[in-house]
């Protein structure tokens, strides 16, 4: 595998007992977009999503949401749901407790809708994003398939990201992608229709 992985299951192991490594339901195939919204590639998605019809959540970056605000609006208006990954996605020390609190509590101020959702930047969970999350009441998730979209660098490499992320894909797995790289939309149009073909349901 080129890009698709699972994380190992001695990190999964390790991120249960703060969180949760997907978003549930055992049936369906959560789609996740980390990272937006993007100006450019965020509608692509919106517009590949609404073509079958099948819903996504998408972890908002807050000081992408105050220069993007209509797209974050219009997102939630197509019913997708919204998560919180923090306002400037920054690496955070250990110890910075505070900064964490600032950083999740600014960002949850600026999304489109309510959500209860917290994804850390790069899955990293320092434990001042952990209490911020707590504080907050939002729930901690990551990912149980990580498509690793944004290494991708040309149309054969989006064809083999998407390939490779149909044969990892299993029933409630929520798979995570990137709305802020020009391949995401060739990887969907290849991705949401063999989802369909395995009876997998997109977040509804
Ligand atoms: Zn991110």
């Amino acid at each position: 595998m080129l890009f698709a992985t699972r994380p190992a299951w001695v990190m999964q192991a390790m991120r249960r007992p703060f969180g949760r490594v997907g978003l549930g339901g055992r049936g369906e195939v959560h789609l996740t977009f980390d990272d937006g919204p993007d100006p450019a590639n965020t509608p692509v998605v919106l517009e590949r999503l609404r073509a079958v019809g099948m819903r996504g959540t998408f972890f908002l970056i807050g000081e992408r949401v105050s220069l993007a605000r209509d797209i974050a609006l219009q997102l939630a208006r197509e019913g997708h749901e919204t998560g919180n990954h923090t306002f400037t996605h920054r690496r955070l020390g250990w110890a910075n407790v505070c900064g964490a609190f600032d950083e999740v509590a600014r960002c949850q101020e600026l999304l489109p809708a309510e959500s209860r959702w917290f994804r850390p930047p790069y899955g990293r969970l320092t434990p001042g994003l952990w209490l911020a999350a707590r504080r907050l009441g939002l729930r901690v998730v990551t990912w149980t398939l990580d498509s690793n979209d944004w290494k991708c660098r040309s149309a054969e490499d989006a064809a083999v990201c998407a390939a490779e992320v149909l044969d990892l894909v299993r029933p409630g797995d929520t798979i995570l992608f990137h709305d802020t790289h020009p391949w995401i939309g060739p990887i969907l149009d290849i991705v949401l229709p063999g989802l369909i073909g395995i009876k997998a349901l997109a977040r509804r």
